[in-house]
């Protein structure tokens, strides 16, 4: 049994819900189709409900005219049958019908924006099913809150596993063995009471993920707009290439320093279950995309580089720091005091470096350290790690990395304690030139 995941562009035009089509028509029996919203629906809702807030009816109830509009197209180019477009029409005009209520009473509580926002889903994954079943293709549906049981977090709502799990076994699973075909909207859940929540923007991977550990899937493929995860942003390295294979942990690092594919957060249920996640991409399906994985064996490869920019470095200095015990903890105690997260660290006898990217702060968290010590504040920095799974047994990519960036001034220096990446701090104008001399350097030969 298989998930698969189409996001927002994936079904986001006609064209692209034939692909998907043909996907799932391929990917064999039993297969769960989760969906998200078509592209920049989510959007679209999001904006009624701010001009809700603001007061403004009649913007709201034209821009979810839009939203109308535009699965009704979708409909025509499908050919889909007038059933569709009833469901359609039931499922809006039940929005529509709050929307003076709830304006003139100022209060769109979280509790109905998610079922308002709820509605990209619930109009794609039945469009959808009723394309595979005109085609031919043995579907159903299922909607998502029938099994997808949540807390009341609205807007971002917890799974609840066991209840997940027992919803899956009495309602879902019967229906993988009868069909060869299951359609089930992404992002959308509902608390034990049946009140729908969702699982915060871009939570559709994570509802694949859940149910791909709930029905114990051997695969749980995220379909998207993109060739998996890069060895590098195609925009700076031209010739950045598909990474094939991936540990959870190298893709967590990767996320973390900006690169857009995956948030691994989401992925993470699935991966617990040793379910392995694919990345492909809908408008090439012949690539084979990337795969993440638990463990990599003894796949010991530089995978990746990844890079932030926007960094600011604080530098803290005192002699205090010398042989006592608590500087470090009253220095992190700032950062926390002022929501801060910090990112990369070192230290010295005498001296602490921190980068945030969050500089809201900075001011007021200058003022705090200058109690502890001398602080230095450099602006206009950036971060690039090579990421790759047991770096430090890899003899000499230390010192390969650093006779690479030999032209360039290497601010910090940090080997992550997972073993999975090296980092430096450069100043911004550095950035490219340095990417450039990494990615040459380490992947180009086909190291990767
Ligand atoms: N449609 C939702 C969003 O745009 C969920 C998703 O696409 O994953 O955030
Ligand atoms: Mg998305």
């Amino acid at each position: 049994m298989k998930v698969i995941k189409f996001g927002g562009t994936s079904v986001g035009t006609a064209d692209a819900i034939r692909q998907v089509e043909k996907i799932v028509r391929n990917a064999g029996p039993g297969s769960l189709t989760v969906v998200s919203a078509f592209s920049c629906i989510t959007n679209a809702l999001t904006r009624t409900i701010t001009l809700m807030r603001q007061g403004n009816a009649p913007e709201a109830l034209a821009e979810l005219d839009g939203v109308e509009e535009r699965h009704r197209a979708m409909i025509a180019e499908l050919g889909l049958p007038a059933a569709t477009a009833c469901f359609t029409a039931d499922t809006v005009d039940r929005v529509r019908g709050l929307i003076p209520a709830l304006t003139a009473l100022g209060d769109v509580t979280p509790r109905a924006a998610d079922t308002i926002l709820a509605t990209g889903e619930t109009l794609s994954s039945r469009i959808i099913v009723d394309h595979f079943a005109l085609q031919g293709l043995d579907a159903t549906h299922i909607d998502a809150r029938e099994v997808l049981i949540t807390d009341a977090s609205f807007g971002a709502a917890q799974p609840d596993t066991a209840l997940i799990e027992e919803a899956v076994r009495c309602k879902l699973l019967p229906l993988l063995t009868r069909h060869r075909a299951v359609v089930a909207g992404g992002y959308i859940g509902a608390t034990p009471q049946g009140v729908t929540t969702t699982l915060g923007r871009g939570g559709s991977d994570y509802s694949a993920a859940l149910l791909a550990a709930a029905i114990g899937a051997d695969e749980c493929q995220i379909w998207t707009d993109v060739d998996g995860i890069m060895t590098c942003d195609p925009r700076i390295i031209p010739a950045a290439r598909t990474v094939p294979r991936l540990t959870y942990d190298e893709a967590a690092e990767l996320a973390f320093f900006g690169a857009k594919v995956l948030h691994p957060l989401t992925i993470f249920p699935a991966v617990r279950k040793g379910i392995p996640v694919v990345i492909r991409n809908t408008f090439a399906p012949d690539h084979p995309g990337t795969r993440v994985i638990a463990q990599n064996g003894n796949d010991r490869r530089l995978k990746a580089i990844a890079f932030q920019r926007g960094i600011t470095v604080l530098h803290i200095r005192s002699n205090r720091m010398l042989g006592a015990y608590g500087f470090l903890a009253a220095v992190f105690t700032v950062f926390r005091d002022h929501r801060t997260p910090v990112d990369l660290v070192t230290t010295s006898e005498v001296s602490i470096s921190v980068t945030i990217d969050d500089t809201a702060h900075l001011d007021a968290i200058t003022v705090d350290l200058m109690r502890l010590g001398e602080v230095s504040v450099e602006q206009g920095r950036a971060i690039v790690s090579l990421i790759g799974d047991g770096m430090r047994e890899t003899a000499g990519i230390g010192a390969r990395f650093f006779n690479t960036l030999r032209t360039v001034n290497v601010g910090m220096v940090s080997v992550g304690a997972s073993e999975v990446n090296i980092s430096i701090v450069i100043a911004e104008r550095d950035l490219e030139e340095a990417v450039r001399l990494i990615h040459n350097e380490f992947f180009d030969g086909g190291a990767a």
